[in-house]
């Protein structure tokens, strides 16, 4: 339903922008507005056309109750990369107060999940523009829509992958756009935000606090994270200095170091399978909430309390999932998807350098797994779709496109690489891809180029019947693994 228009004037407008703007202003006002999106295959309205975010200044105020909608500014500077009359921006939930552009007012609407902007003068190619939104950001979901806002015990946390930053704030949610971040956050005393990055200062007024935190490097709209809640933050060293920094509820800190302190070791053990870490920090947000899933965002995985707590969970699979967050900072965060086609790039690494984890630090041979992901592999990809062509998720489906055929699916075509192309090539390609596309986006295409660089041979055919196709091919080495029949009451994979 299209919001009514509506613009407040200030005092800065001078006269003779004024009288070529209402001009315009009439002129966009005849197109209706529409939703537009970058063409993703799997979310047709995502992100938008025309330009192309520099860097997000997100200003949230809490005021102590979670199910309260927050006070919200976010300014967006842009590049425009091609002449604008209206600016579309991702934004589904929340009440927008108003809009400015470069400084005017300007009028907005609402077109499906989208909230068009019209400045009053259009926005030339080239240039470059200052978006700012005054809005709510409403906690509480819309029914039949996750993502965004959790809400945990004590407070509030983000999880906005894929298609759910824009629940929180207005964006250009696609990966393919990242930008740096500012993030600030006032809150009642007694709480403690955190985001992503590095903080960059505090500031107490009467009764609240401001909590600001800022990117060193570009970082996609479903990464960013928010914490506010009765936390404290542990500082610990990581690997050449590393700022390390976990945000726990603060009656749990003494339950919780034992795990924490693994961090340090875990990125050292990255960094020798692939290089330097890519980011300024690291840490673990532990939640007071049930998810359902982990989530990589940037500098601070977010995870769930109960994952540590709950002694049903197995050290060492607690510790691989440790490493599956730890290791989407390289394959995910730093090399972010150009498109959501190109998940298995995250997931199918980041479960690959967990079940490596699990096979040098606790025993679990790889080749176990990989030969049960085999015995599932076809119907992994009946029910999701190949690897790197997953199948759009369907409306309510909590798993969304996060599938079996993007996790260990996917984790089984970079083992049947690795049997294919040697150990030696494998280990040089993983380096060589989050080195060259580090702070960047990649698709598969350019994985698989990369891929036969390194091998010194065309493995187009081998990607386009293990990434493409319908039924797993034969694995290298291993000609007598098989497809194993389809079980009925197949385990649930979390998403993470
Ligand atoms: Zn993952």
């Amino acid at each position: 339903m299209p919001r009514t228009l509506r613009h407040r004037v200030t005092g800065r407008l001078k006269a003779p922008v004024l009288a070529s703007a209402v001009s315009v202003c009439l002129l966009a006002a005849s197109a209706p507005p529409t939703p537009l999106g970058v063409g993703d295959r799997l979310f047709p309205y995502l992100g938008n056309p025309g330009y192309d975010v520099s860097s997000y200044d997100l200003s949230f105020r809490y005021t102590g109750d979670n199910s309260k909608p927050l006070q919200a500014v976010t300014t967006i500077d842009a590049r425009v990369t091609r002449t604008l009359r209206s600016v579309n921006l991702d934004f589904g939930h929340g009440k927008v107060d108003s809009v400015e552009v470069d400084g005017l007012p300007a009028t907005f609407a609402t077109a499906g999940e989208d909230l068009v902007v019209t400045p009053r003068i259009p926005l030339p190619e080239h240039s470059s523009a200052r978006i700012t939104v005054h809005h709510t950001s409403d906690p509480m979901p819309e029914k039949g829509r996750e993502g965004g806002w959790v809400r945990t015990t004590d407070g509030l946390a983000l999880a906005n992958q894929a298609d759910a930053a824009h629940l929180v704030f207005p964006c250009n949610d696609h990966p393919s756009d990242k930008a740096m971040f500012t993030i600030r956050v006032t809150a009642p005393d007694g709480y403690t935000a955190v985001a992503n990055g590095l903080p960059a200062g505090v500031a107490r007024s009467g009764r609240s606090t401001t909590w600001t935190y800022r990117t060193r490097h570009p970082m996609a709209t479903e990464l960013a994270q928010v914490s506010i809640g009765r936390s404290t933050v542990l500082h610990r060293t990581g690997p050449h200095g590393l700022p390390v920094r976990d945000v726990v509820p603060t009656g749990d800190r003494g339950t919780l170091e034992p795990w924490l302190a693994k961090t340090p070791d875990q990125i050292a053990w990255m960094e020798s399978k692939v290089g330097r870490y890519p980011f300024e920090t690291y840490g673990l947000l532990m939640a007071s909430a049930v998810t359902g899933f982990e989530l990589e965002t940037q500098t601070l995985s977010l995870f769930e309390k109960g994952l540590f707590t709950d002694p049903a969970y197995p050290k060492w699979y607690v510790e691989s999932v440790m490493v599956h967050e730890l290791s989407h900072q390289w394959f995910g965060d730093s090399v972010s998807p150009r498109t959501w086609s190109d998940l298995w790039l995250n997931e199918g690494h980041a479960t690959w350098y967990e079940a490596l984890y699990a096979e040098e630090k606790a025993h679990k041979p790889m080749e176990a797994r990989m030969k049960a992901a085999y015995g599932a592999s076809d119907a992994w990809r009946a029910a999701g779709g190949p690897p790197a062509r997953p199948k759009p998720s369907k409306v309510g489906q909590k798993t969304g496109i996060f599938r079996a055929n993007v996790y260990d699916g996917a984790a089984l075509v970079l083992y049947a690489l690795r049997q294919r192309i040697g150990k030696p090539a494998f280990e040089r390609l993983e380096r060589a891809w989050v080195r060259g596309n580090q702070d960047s986006t990649a698709t598969t295409a350019d994985f698989e180029r990369l891929a036969s660089d390194i091998a010194g041979r065309d493995l187009n055919g081998f990607f386009k019947a293990w990434l493409y196709g319908a039924k797993t091919p034969p694995m290298p080495g291993h000609p007598d693994w098989k497809p194993a029949p389809p079980q009925k009451n197949a385990p649930r994979v979390a998403k993470r």
